[in-house]
Protein backbone atom coordinates (compact mmCIF):
# COMPACT_ATOMS: atom_id res chain seq x y z
CA UNK A 1 0.00 0.00 0.00
CA UNK A 2 0.86 3.43 -0.52
CA UNK A 3 2.55 5.94 1.85
CA UNK A 4 0.48 9.21 1.42
CA UNK A 5 1.74 12.43 1.83
CA UNK A 6 0.94 16.02 3.43
CA UNK A 7 3.67 17.90 3.71
CA UNK A 8 7.93 17.13 2.75
CA UNK A 9 9.57 14.54 4.83
CA UNK A 10 13.06 13.77 4.17
CA UNK A 11 13.78 10.28 5.93
CA UNK A 12 17.82 10.92 5.64
CA UNK A 13 17.17 13.25 8.29
CA UNK A 14 15.02 11.51 10.63
CA UNK A 15 17.36 10.47 13.65
CA UNK A 16 14.34 8.62 15.73
CA UNK A 17 11.19 6.93 15.51
CA UNK A 18 8.57 6.98 18.13
CA UNK A 19 6.05 4.69 17.94
CA UNK A 20 2.57 4.65 19.86
CA UNK A 21 1.51 0.65 20.45
CA UNK A 22 -1.82 0.01 20.44
CA UNK A 23 -3.58 0.46 16.55
CA UNK A 24 -0.44 1.54 15.99
CA UNK A 25 2.26 -0.55 16.36
CA UNK A 26 0.30 -3.42 17.32
CA UNK A 27 -2.84 -3.94 15.05
CA UNK A 28 -6.13 -5.19 16.58
CA UNK A 29 -8.37 -7.82 15.08
CA UNK A 30 -10.78 -4.78 14.62
CA UNK A 31 -14.14 -6.65 14.40
CA UNK A 32 -13.47 -8.61 17.45
CA UNK A 33 -12.15 -6.01 19.79
CA UNK A 34 -14.80 -3.44 18.69
CA UNK A 35 -17.56 -6.62 19.79
CA UNK A 36 -15.46 -6.80 23.46
CA UNK A 37 -15.87 -2.93 23.57
CA UNK A 38 -19.28 -2.69 22.53
CA UNK A 39 -20.54 -5.85 25.01
CA UNK A 40 -18.58 -4.53 28.19
CA UNK A 41 -20.34 -1.15 27.60
CA UNK A 42 -23.49 -2.89 27.58
CA UNK A 43 -22.72 -4.94 30.56
CA UNK A 44 -21.53 -1.83 32.48
CA UNK A 45 -24.66 0.28 31.62
CA UNK A 46 -27.01 -2.45 33.13
CA UNK A 47 -24.97 -3.32 35.74
CA UNK A 48 -23.72 0.22 37.15
CA UNK A 49 -26.36 2.36 35.73
CA UNK A 50 -29.22 0.27 35.95
CA UNK A 51 -30.21 0.53 32.75
CA UNK A 52 -33.12 -1.91 31.34
CA UNK A 53 -32.17 -4.96 30.52
CA UNK A 54 -33.91 -4.28 26.65
CA UNK A 55 -29.81 -2.93 26.61
CA UNK A 56 -28.41 -6.26 26.95
CA UNK A 57 -30.24 -7.26 23.61
CA UNK A 58 -29.08 -5.07 21.37
CA UNK A 59 -26.56 -5.83 19.12
CA UNK A 60 -23.60 -4.42 17.74
CA UNK A 61 -23.71 -2.82 14.06
CA UNK A 62 -20.57 -1.87 13.23
CA UNK A 63 -21.87 -0.24 9.90
CA UNK A 64 -23.96 2.43 11.70
CA UNK A 65 -21.06 5.02 12.51
CA UNK A 66 -17.35 5.65 10.33
CA UNK A 67 -14.91 7.52 12.37
CA UNK A 68 -15.13 11.03 11.93
CA UNK A 69 -18.65 11.86 12.67
CA UNK A 70 -19.61 13.84 15.44
CA UNK A 71 -22.69 13.43 18.39
CA UNK A 72 -24.93 16.48 19.14
CA UNK A 73 -25.62 15.34 22.64
CA UNK A 74 -28.55 17.60 23.11
CA UNK A 75 -30.68 16.09 20.15
CA UNK A 76 -29.63 12.66 20.21
CA UNK A 77 -28.19 12.56 16.71
CA UNK A 78 -25.07 11.50 14.71
CA UNK A 79 -23.71 14.03 12.56
CA UNK A 80 -21.74 13.86 9.49
CA UNK A 81 -19.79 17.39 8.61
CA UNK A 82 -17.37 18.34 5.91
CA UNK A 83 -13.86 19.94 6.85
CA UNK A 84 -15.26 23.41 7.25
CA UNK A 85 -18.04 22.32 10.36
CA UNK A 86 -20.81 21.98 7.45
CA UNK A 87 -23.55 19.56 8.00
CA UNK A 88 -23.40 16.79 5.21
CA UNK A 89 -25.63 14.16 6.90
CA UNK A 90 -27.64 13.59 10.26
CA UNK A 91 -29.29 10.62 12.03
CA UNK A 92 -31.47 11.02 15.24
CA UNK A 93 -31.35 7.95 16.76
CA UNK A 94 -31.54 5.15 14.17
CA UNK A 95 -33.33 7.44 12.22
CA UNK A 96 -32.19 9.52 9.41
CA UNK A 97 -32.82 13.20 8.96
CA UNK A 98 -34.09 14.66 6.27
CA UNK A 99 -32.58 18.27 4.70
CA UNK A 100 -35.84 20.11 6.38
CA UNK A 101 -35.39 18.36 9.83
CA UNK A 102 -31.88 19.41 9.77
CA UNK A 103 -32.68 23.16 8.50
CA UNK A 104 -34.76 23.39 11.72
CA UNK A 105 -32.38 21.90 14.20
CA UNK A 106 -28.70 23.65 12.96
CA UNK A 107 -29.76 26.59 11.38
CA UNK A 108 -27.00 27.66 9.28
CA UNK A 109 -25.73 23.98 8.81
CA UNK A 110 -23.00 24.68 10.68
CA UNK A 111 -21.84 23.41 14.07
CA UNK A 112 -19.59 25.06 16.29
CA UNK A 113 -17.25 22.26 17.39
CA UNK A 114 -16.33 24.10 20.71
CA UNK A 115 -19.94 23.65 21.73
CA UNK A 116 -19.49 21.32 24.68
CA UNK A 117 -22.73 19.50 23.26
CA UNK A 118 -20.54 18.00 20.50
CA UNK A 119 -18.54 14.81 20.75
CA UNK A 120 -16.14 13.68 18.60
CA UNK A 121 -15.72 9.98 17.26
CA UNK A 122 -11.54 10.11 16.43
CA UNK A 123 -10.69 7.00 18.41
CA UNK A 124 -11.02 2.88 17.39
CA UNK A 125 -12.70 2.96 20.10
CA UNK A 126 -15.36 5.19 19.45
CA UNK A 127 -16.86 3.44 17.14
CA UNK A 128 -18.82 1.19 19.29
CA UNK A 129 -19.49 3.92 21.38
CA UNK A 130 -21.13 5.89 19.03
CA UNK A 131 -22.97 2.99 17.85
CA UNK A 132 -24.70 2.05 21.14
CA UNK A 133 -25.37 6.10 21.58
CA UNK A 134 -27.71 5.76 18.65
CA UNK A 135 -29.02 2.39 19.16
CA UNK A 136 -29.51 4.36 23.01
CA UNK A 137 -31.51 7.16 21.75
CA UNK A 138 -33.67 4.66 19.48
CA UNK A 139 -34.60 2.60 22.53
CA UNK A 140 -35.56 5.39 24.70
CA UNK A 141 -37.53 6.99 21.63
CA UNK A 142 -39.46 3.45 21.64
CA UNK A 143 -39.97 2.90 24.85
CA UNK A 144 -41.01 5.99 26.86
CA UNK A 145 -42.39 3.91 29.53
CA UNK A 146 -39.00 2.83 30.33
CA UNK A 147 -37.38 6.36 31.91
CA UNK A 148 -33.97 6.50 29.82
CA UNK A 149 -32.14 9.61 30.83
CA UNK A 150 -32.27 12.39 28.42
CA UNK A 151 -30.02 11.94 25.40
CA UNK A 152 -27.29 14.52 27.34
CA UNK A 153 -27.23 12.04 30.18
CA UNK A 154 -27.11 8.79 28.50
CA UNK A 155 -23.89 10.29 25.86
CA UNK A 156 -22.17 10.67 29.49
CA UNK A 157 -23.34 7.84 31.49
CA UNK A 158 -22.23 5.45 27.81
CA UNK A 159 -19.12 7.53 27.89
CA UNK A 160 -18.40 6.79 31.69
CA UNK A 161 -18.85 2.60 31.32
CA UNK A 162 -16.73 3.07 27.74
CA UNK A 163 -13.62 4.52 30.22
CA UNK A 164 -14.82 2.40 33.14
CA UNK A 165 -13.92 -0.42 30.92
CA UNK A 166 -10.47 0.62 29.53
CA UNK A 167 -9.92 1.90 33.60
CA UNK A 168 -10.95 -1.48 35.79
CA UNK A 169 -8.74 -3.58 33.12
CA UNK A 170 -12.15 -5.62 31.61
CA UNK A 171 -10.81 -5.15 28.06
CA UNK A 172 -6.69 -5.54 28.49
CA UNK A 173 -8.23 -8.85 30.66
CA UNK A 174 -10.23 -10.30 27.80
CA UNK A 175 -7.24 -9.92 25.28
CA UNK A 176 -4.67 -11.37 28.08
CA UNK A 177 -6.66 -14.75 27.57
CA UNK A 178 -7.16 -14.88 24.36
CA UNK A 179 -4.60 -12.83 22.81
CA UNK A 180 -4.82 -14.27 18.92
CA UNK A 181 -8.79 -13.39 19.00
CA UNK A 182 -7.93 -9.73 19.24
CA UNK A 183 -4.13 -9.29 18.27
CA UNK A 184 -2.71 -9.67 14.51
CA UNK A 185 0.83 -11.30 14.03
CA UNK A 186 2.41 -9.16 10.99
CA UNK A 187 5.55 -10.93 10.17
CA UNK A 188 6.06 -7.60 7.90
CA UNK A 189 5.85 -4.91 10.37
CA UNK A 190 8.76 -6.10 12.14
CA UNK A 191 10.90 -7.02 8.94
CA UNK A 192 10.03 -2.84 8.42
CA UNK A 193 11.01 -2.06 11.85
CA UNK A 194 14.59 -4.90 11.44
CA UNK A 195 15.28 -2.70 8.30
CA UNK A 196 14.97 0.95 9.78
CA UNK A 197 17.34 -0.38 12.40
CA UNK A 198 20.28 -0.95 9.67
CA UNK A 199 19.64 2.35 8.92
CA UNK A 200 20.71 3.42 12.36
CA UNK A 201 17.07 5.07 12.84
CA UNK A 202 16.32 5.09 17.05
CA UNK A 203 13.07 2.71 17.54
CA UNK A 204 10.96 3.97 20.30
CA UNK A 205 7.79 2.88 21.83
CA UNK A 206 5.71 5.34 23.67
CA UNK A 207 2.63 4.23 24.79
CA UNK A 208 -0.12 4.62 27.65
CA UNK A 209 -0.62 1.24 28.15
CA UNK A 210 1.02 -0.55 31.20
CA UNK A 211 4.05 -2.67 31.59
CA UNK A 212 2.33 -6.02 31.71
CA UNK A 213 0.05 -5.00 28.86
CA UNK A 214 3.02 -3.51 26.44
CA UNK A 215 5.04 -6.75 27.15
CA UNK A 216 2.32 -9.14 26.47
CA UNK A 217 1.52 -7.48 23.03
CA UNK A 218 5.20 -7.27 21.95
CA UNK A 219 6.43 -10.74 23.07
CA UNK A 220 3.25 -11.67 21.15
CA UNK A 221 3.72 -9.38 17.87
CA UNK A 222 7.26 -9.01 17.79
CA UNK A 223 10.00 -11.79 19.37
CA UNK A 224 8.66 -14.21 17.04
CA UNK A 225 9.39 -12.72 14.21
CA UNK A 226 12.90 -11.54 14.02
CA UNK A 227 15.30 -12.39 12.19
CA UNK A 228 18.22 -9.90 13.48
CA UNK A 229 17.40 -9.61 16.82
CA UNK A 230 16.63 -11.88 19.70
CA UNK A 231 14.22 -9.78 21.32
CA UNK A 232 12.22 -7.09 21.28
CA UNK A 233 14.33 -5.13 23.77
CA UNK A 234 17.15 -5.38 21.69
CA UNK A 235 14.75 -3.58 18.54
CA UNK A 236 13.42 -0.94 20.06
CA UNK A 237 15.88 1.55 22.08
CA UNK A 238 13.56 2.95 24.14
CA UNK A 239 10.09 1.41 25.62
CA UNK A 240 8.01 4.04 27.90
CA UNK A 241 4.94 2.17 29.26
CA UNK A 242 2.27 3.84 31.30
CA UNK A 243 3.39 7.40 29.65
CA UNK A 244 0.06 9.65 30.07
CA UNK A 245 0.06 11.02 26.60
CA UNK A 246 -0.61 13.91 25.55
CA UNK A 247 1.40 14.99 28.65
CA UNK A 248 4.21 12.84 27.76
CA UNK A 249 4.49 15.82 25.12
CA UNK A 250 3.82 18.74 27.45
CA UNK A 251 4.92 18.56 30.89
CA UNK A 252 8.09 17.51 32.68
CA UNK A 253 7.02 14.30 34.13
CA UNK A 254 9.40 11.95 35.79
CA UNK A 255 10.74 8.58 34.53
CA UNK A 256 10.72 5.18 36.63
CA UNK A 257 13.03 2.15 35.29
CA UNK A 258 11.59 -1.04 35.02
CA UNK A 259 13.86 -4.09 35.48
CA UNK A 260 12.27 -6.56 32.73
CA UNK A 261 13.53 -9.41 34.96
CA UNK A 262 10.77 -8.45 37.30
CA UNK A 263 8.59 -5.64 36.22
CA UNK A 264 9.73 -4.14 39.57
CA UNK A 265 10.11 -0.44 39.21
CA UNK A 266 13.11 2.19 40.69
CA UNK A 267 13.24 5.93 40.41
CA UNK A 268 15.98 7.06 37.63
CA UNK A 269 17.65 9.87 36.72
CA UNK A 270 18.90 8.66 33.07
CA UNK A 271 20.56 8.98 30.86
CA UNK A 272 17.43 7.89 28.44
CA UNK A 273 19.01 6.24 25.51
CA UNK A 274 18.44 2.63 26.43
CA UNK A 275 15.64 0.80 28.47
CA UNK A 276 12.13 -0.09 29.68
CA UNK A 277 10.74 3.26 31.54
CA UNK A 278 7.17 4.32 33.41
CA UNK A 279 6.35 7.51 32.57
CA UNK A 280 8.60 10.44 31.53
CA UNK A 281 8.39 12.73 29.16
CA UNK A 282 9.72 13.95 25.11
CA UNK A 283 12.19 16.78 26.64
CA UNK A 284 14.37 14.27 28.41
CA UNK A 285 14.18 11.82 25.42
CA UNK A 286 15.38 14.57 23.68
CA UNK A 287 18.09 16.17 25.63
CA UNK A 288 19.39 12.75 26.17
CA UNK A 289 19.81 11.90 22.74
CA UNK A 290 20.95 15.09 21.09
CA UNK A 291 18.17 14.88 18.69
CA UNK A 292 14.90 17.44 18.84
CA UNK A 293 12.10 18.79 16.59
CA UNK A 294 12.34 17.74 13.23
CA UNK A 295 14.69 14.69 13.94
CA UNK A 296 12.28 12.46 15.04
CA UNK A 297 8.70 10.81 13.56
CA UNK A 298 6.59 9.91 15.46
CA UNK A 299 3.66 7.46 14.21
CA UNK A 300 0.09 6.99 16.13
CA UNK A 301 -3.43 6.13 15.79
CA UNK A 302 -5.12 8.90 17.69
CA UNK A 303 -5.27 12.71 16.08
CA UNK A 304 -5.82 14.50 19.61
CA UNK A 305 -3.99 11.52 22.16
CA UNK A 306 -0.76 11.54 19.90
CA UNK A 307 -0.50 14.11 16.84
CA UNK A 308 -1.75 17.04 17.64
CA UNK A 309 0.04 17.74 21.15
CA UNK A 310 3.17 16.99 20.17
CA UNK A 311 2.64 18.83 16.86
CA UNK A 312 2.16 21.79 18.77
CA UNK A 313 4.86 21.28 22.10
CA UNK A 314 7.54 19.47 20.42
CA UNK A 315 7.39 20.18 16.78
CA UNK A 316 8.34 16.20 15.96
CA UNK A 317 7.63 15.22 12.57
CA UNK A 318 4.46 13.30 12.37
CA UNK A 319 2.50 10.09 11.06
CA UNK A 320 -1.24 8.91 11.29
CA UNK A 321 -2.08 4.91 10.79
CA UNK A 322 -5.60 4.42 9.62
CA UNK A 323 -7.20 1.50 9.34
CA UNK A 324 -9.73 2.57 7.18
CA UNK A 325 -7.83 3.90 4.40
CA UNK A 326 -6.86 0.61 2.45
CA UNK A 327 -10.38 -0.69 3.02
CA UNK A 328 -11.32 3.32 1.29
CA UNK A 329 -8.67 3.43 -1.25
CA UNK A 330 -10.06 -0.02 -2.87
CA UNK A 331 -13.59 1.32 -3.04
CA UNK A 332 -12.57 4.28 -4.86
CA UNK A 333 -11.50 2.46 -7.45
CA UNK A 334 -14.47 0.15 -7.95
CA UNK A 335 -16.44 3.67 -7.50
CA UNK A 336 -14.49 5.40 -10.68
CA UNK A 337 -16.97 4.23 -13.27
CA UNK A 338 -19.66 5.68 -11.21
CA UNK A 339 -17.75 8.67 -10.80
CA UNK A 340 -17.25 9.14 -15.00
CA UNK A 341 -21.01 8.53 -15.10
CA UNK A 342 -21.41 11.60 -12.07
CA UNK A 343 -19.07 13.68 -13.86
CA UNK A 344 -20.72 13.41 -17.17
CA UNK A 345 -24.02 13.77 -15.93
CA UNK A 346 -23.03 17.10 -14.20
CA UNK A 347 -21.39 18.27 -17.42
CA UNK A 348 -24.85 17.77 -19.24
CA UNK A 349 -26.83 19.42 -16.52
CA UNK A 350 -24.13 22.83 -16.64
CA UNK A 351 -25.00 22.72 -20.24
CA UNK A 352 -28.90 22.71 -19.84
CA UNK A 353 -28.70 25.34 -17.17
CA UNK A 354 -26.35 27.29 -19.52
CA UNK A 355 -29.35 27.24 -22.35
CA UNK A 356 -32.35 27.94 -19.67
CA UNK A 357 -30.31 31.15 -18.94
CA UNK A 358 -30.08 32.15 -22.76
CA UNK A 359 -33.82 31.72 -23.01
CA UNK A 360 -34.53 34.45 -19.53
CA UNK A 361 -31.44 36.46 -21.33
CA UNK A 362 -34.01 37.13 -24.10
CA UNK A 363 -36.50 38.11 -21.95
CA UNK A 364 -34.27 40.29 -19.62
CA UNK A 365 -32.12 42.14 -22.43
CA UNK A 366 -34.83 42.17 -25.38
CA UNK A 367 -37.68 42.15 -23.80
CA UNK A 368 -39.04 39.06 -25.79
CA UNK A 369 -41.52 36.91 -23.54
CA UNK A 370 -40.03 34.13 -23.00
CA UNK A 371 -41.11 30.72 -24.39
CA UNK A 372 -42.72 28.69 -22.06
CA UNK A 373 -42.85 25.43 -23.40
CA UNK A 374 -39.71 25.55 -23.65
CA UNK A 375 -38.30 26.63 -20.33
CA UNK A 376 -40.74 23.75 -19.21
CA UNK A 377 -38.58 21.75 -21.52
CA UNK A 378 -35.73 22.61 -20.09
CA UNK A 379 -36.83 22.30 -16.70
CA UNK A 380 -38.11 18.69 -17.14
CA UNK A 381 -34.25 18.11 -18.59
CA UNK A 382 -32.94 19.01 -15.23
CA UNK A 383 -35.53 17.22 -13.49
CA UNK A 384 -34.67 13.74 -15.25
CA UNK A 385 -30.44 14.51 -14.91
CA UNK A 386 -30.76 15.10 -11.48
CA UNK A 387 -32.96 11.69 -10.66
CA UNK A 388 -29.77 10.15 -12.60
CA UNK A 389 -27.29 11.56 -10.52
CA UNK A 390 -28.89 10.72 -7.39
CA UNK A 391 -28.87 6.74 -8.78
CA UNK A 392 -25.94 7.00 -9.47
CA UNK A 393 -24.10 8.94 -6.46
CA UNK A 394 -26.42 6.07 -4.19
CA UNK A 395 -24.99 3.39 -6.19
CA UNK A 396 -21.33 4.80 -5.77
CA UNK A 397 -22.04 5.49 -2.04
CA UNK A 398 -23.23 2.08 -1.44
CA UNK A 399 -19.53 0.73 -2.27
CA UNK A 400 -18.70 2.90 1.42
CA UNK A 401 -20.78 2.31 4.67
CA UNK A 402 -24.02 2.07 3.58
CA UNK A 403 -25.60 5.10 5.61
CA UNK A 404 -22.75 7.07 6.18
CA UNK A 405 -20.71 6.99 2.86
CA UNK A 406 -17.20 7.50 2.74
CA UNK A 407 -14.73 7.95 5.57
CA UNK A 408 -12.48 10.88 4.29
CA UNK A 409 -15.31 12.75 2.01
CA UNK A 410 -18.44 14.81 3.23
CA UNK A 411 -20.29 15.41 -0.44
CA UNK A 412 -17.74 17.05 -2.24
CA UNK A 413 -15.73 18.21 0.37
CA UNK A 414 -13.06 16.51 2.25
CA UNK A 415 -14.60 15.02 5.69
CA UNK A 416 -14.16 16.71 8.96
CA UNK A 417 -11.90 13.51 9.48
CA UNK A 418 -9.88 14.02 6.36
CA UNK A 419 -9.16 17.79 6.93
CA UNK A 420 -7.77 16.73 10.49
CA UNK A 421 -5.24 13.94 8.79
CA UNK A 422 -4.52 16.72 6.26
CA UNK A 423 -3.88 19.47 9.03
CA UNK A 424 -1.63 17.37 11.51
CA UNK A 425 -0.18 14.48 9.46
CA UNK A 426 2.92 14.68 7.91
CA UNK A 427 2.39 11.50 6.36
CA UNK A 428 -0.35 8.62 6.47
CA UNK A 429 -1.14 4.77 5.75
CA UNK A 430 -3.24 2.11 6.52
CA UNK A 431 -0.56 0.46 8.62
CA UNK A 432 3.01 0.78 9.54
CA UNK A 433 4.19 -2.48 7.12
CA UNK A 434 3.22 0.34 4.55
CA UNK A 435 6.51 1.76 4.68
CA UNK A 436 7.80 -2.23 3.29
CA UNK A 437 8.32 -0.44 -0.67
CA UNK A 438 9.92 2.30 0.67
CA UNK A 439 13.47 3.17 1.79
CA UNK A 440 14.32 4.09 5.08
CA UNK A 441 16.04 6.97 3.13
CA UNK A 442 12.89 8.08 1.18
CA UNK A 443 12.47 11.59 0.60
CA UNK A 444 8.19 12.28 0.63
CA UNK A 445 6.95 15.07 -1.15
CA UNK A 446 3.66 15.90 -1.71
CA UNK A 447 1.51 15.70 -4.90
CA UNK A 448 1.23 19.48 -6.01
CA UNK A 449 -2.37 20.22 -5.90
CA UNK A 450 -4.30 22.03 -8.03
CA UNK A 451 -6.35 25.23 -7.16
CA UNK A 452 -9.68 26.09 -8.75
CA UNK A 453 -8.19 29.24 -10.44
CA UNK A 454 -5.67 26.83 -12.32
CA UNK A 455 -8.09 24.34 -13.37
CA UNK A 456 -8.90 26.61 -16.43
MG1 LIG B 1 -3.13 4.00 19.80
Amino acid sequence: MTIYVNRTLNMKQVKAIGFDMDHTLVRYKKKAFEQLTYDEMKKKLVKVHGYPAAVSKLEFDPEKTIRGLVIDKDNGNLIKISLHSRIKQAYHGLKELDYKEQMRLYKGHYVDLNDARYATIDTTFSVPYAVLYAQLVDLKDKNPQDNYPDYRKLEKQLLDALDMSHRDGSLKNEVRKDVSKFIVQDAETVEVLERLKKYEKKLWVITNSDYDYTKLLLDYTMTPFLKEHKHWSELFDIVVTSAMKPRFFTDNLKFLEIDPKTGLMKNTEGPFQHGLFQGGCATALEKDNGIAGEDILYLGDHIFGDILTLKKACNWRTALVVEELEEEVDNYKKASQFLTKIDDLMAKKTQVEIELDELYAKEFELKKKVDKKQVQEQFNLIKDIDLKLSKAIKEQQKLFNPYWGEVMRAGQEASRFAGQIEKYACIYMSKISDFKDYSPRTYFRPKKRTLPHEMD
